[in-house]
C-alpha cells in the first residue's frame, strides 16, 4: 500500500495503482536502483506482470532527476496506446495526490501513417520515397496541411500552446491525428515539433534503430542520445529490425521504373544498357521451380557486371553508378522545377549499387535473390 512518502522522488510517487501484484514492488525497487546507477536492465516475465507500469514507474523518477528523456520503443500501435494509457493513470494520480508534476508524452507514428496530404497517400509510397516527396511538396508551398500549421506556428510562443489543454497530458497519435484534421494541420511535423518539450516519447524501433531517421530525431528532441533512457518492449524483436533497417534491395518493378526515366531523360545508352540487363537477368530467375531465396556471390556478380559493361576494373564501374546518381539528381531537380512530384527509383538504384561495393567484401551481409509470389505471379 502506499504511504505518505510521495515528496521522495522514487517510484512510490508514481506507481498509480492500490496495490502491487506480487513481485512488482521488488522489480520496480531493482530497476529504479539499477537505473540511477546507469546499468541495462533485462525484465523478462509473463504477461500479466505488467511490465509496462513497472518500466514506467521505476523509470520516471530517475528521468525527472536527472532532466533525462525517456524514449519508449513498441512494435504495435496498440502497444503504443497501451503506454500512453498507463502514463495517462499516472498523470491523473499525481494531480489527485495534488502533486505538482506534469507528465508530458506522446506516441508518435512514421510519415505515412501522419501524414493528411492527399497526392501523397494516393501513391503509395515507401517511406523513403514519402520523405523525397513530402520534402518537395513543402519546398514548393504545394501542402496546405504544412503551411497552416506554419502559420499556427508563428501565432503562439510554442507549438504546445496550439491545442495547450490537449498536449498538457499523455497524448496519442490517433488523437493527435483527429484533432489536426479538425485544424487542417499536419499532425506529422506538429508531432516533430512537441518532441523537445515531452519528457516521454512513445515510438517504434525504427526512430533509434535507423541511422538515417535516428539523426533527424535526435535533432528534433533535442537531446543526445547518451541523455536518454531507452525502454525497449519486446526486445527479441531487435534481430529482425536491424536486419530490416540494413537491406536493400531492386525488383523488376523498380528497374522498369528506372527504365522510364532513363528513356524520358535520354539517358547514355551504357545506363539503359545496364538496367535492362539486370530486367532480364530478373526475370530469368522467375522460372526457378519451388526455390523463394538463393544466395549470390557479391564479388562474381560484380565481376559479371564489369565485364557485360566493359569495365576493366571496380573504379569503372563506381563511377558509372555515380553518374547514374547525378543523372537522378539533375531529374529531380527539372521536375521539382515543373511543379511534378518525382519518386526518385534511380537514386535509390545507385544508392543500392553504391553499398553493395561498400560491402561486398564482409561475411556479415548476405546477398541473395528472393523470388515471391505476388497477385498469383512470380517477381
Ligand atoms: S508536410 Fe505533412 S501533410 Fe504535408 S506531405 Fe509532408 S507529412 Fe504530409
Amino acid at each position: 500500500m502506499h504511504s505518505t512518502q510521495f515528496l521522495e522522488n522514487t517510484y512510490r510517487k508514481f506507481f498509480p495503482y492500490k496495490e502491487f501484484r506480487k513481485s512488482q514492488e521488488s522489480i520496480i525497487s531493482h530497476i529504479e536502483e539499477y537505473a540511477r546507477s546507469k546499468h541495462n536492465i533485462l525484465l523478462v516475465a509473463p504477461n500479466g506482470t505488467g511490465k509496462t507500469v513497472i518500466a514506467l514507474s521505476a523509470i520516471l523518477p530517475v528521468a525527472i532527476e536527472k532532466n533525462l528523456k525517456i524514449l519508449y520503443m513498441c512494435r504495435t500501435h496498440s502497444q503504443n496506446t497501451r503506454v500512453i494509457k498507463e502514463l495517462n493513470k499516472i498523470s491523473f494520480f499525481l494531480s489527485s495526490n495534488k502533486i505538482d508534476q506534469k507528465i508530458r508524452a506522446i506516441s508518435i507514428r512514421g510519415r505515412n501513417e501522419m501524414c493528411l496530404n492527399k497526392s501523397l497517400l494516393s501513391m503509395k509510397l515507401n517511406p523513403n520515397e514519402s520523405m523525397a516527396v513530402c520534402t518537395d511538396l513543402r519546398k514548393n508551398r504545394n501542402c496546405v496541411h504544412f503551411l497552416n500549421l506554419n502559420k499556427k506556428r508563428n501565432e503562439v510562443e510554442h507549438p504546445i500552446l496550439i491545442s495547450p489543454e490537449l498536449f498538457d497530458k499523455p497524448i496519442d497519435a490517433e488523437e493527435l491525428i483527429n484533432v489536426c484534421k479538425e485544424k487542417q494541420i499536419c499532425p506529422y511535423f506538429l508531432s516533430k515539433y512537441l518532441l523537445e518539450q515531452m519528457q516521454v516519447i512513445i515510438c517504434n524501433y525504427q526512430w533509434i534503430f535507423n541511422p538515417h531517421i535516428r539523426e533527424s530525431f535526435l535533432d528534433f528532441i533535442t537531446q543526445k542520445l547518451e541523455d536518454c533512457i531507452l525502454i525497449i518492449d519486446e526486445c527479441h524483436n531487435i534481430i529482425d529490425v536491424a536486419t530490416e533497417v540494413n537491406s536493400y534491395w531492386i525488383s523488376p518493378y523498380s528497374l522498369k521504373i528506372c527504365l522510364k526515366d532513363l528513356e524520358m531523360y535520354r539517358s547514355p545508352s551504357k545506363m539503359l544498357n545496364f538496367v535492362n540487363f539486370l530486367l532480364n537477368h530478373l526475370n530469368n530467375l522467375k522460372n526457378l521451380q519451388d526455390v523463394k531465396e538463393k544466395a549470390i556471390d557479391p564479388s562474381s556478380f560484380l565481376q559479371k557486371i564489369c565485364t557485360t559493361l566493359d569495365f576493366s576494373d571496380l573504379n569503372g564501374f563506381k563511377t558509372f553508378i555515380e553518374d547514374i546518381s547525378e543523372f537522378s539528381v539533375s531529374i529531380h531537380e527539372e521536375k521539382v522545377a515543373n511543379g511534378e512530384i518525382y519518386r526518385d527509383y534511380l537514386g535509390s538504384f545507385a544508392d543500392f549499387w553504391l553499398k553493395w561495393m561498400e560491402v561486398h567484401l564482409r561475411e556479415d551481409y548476405f546477398f541473395c535473390y528472393n523470388i515471391k509470389d505476388k497477385n498469383e505471379k512470380k517477381t
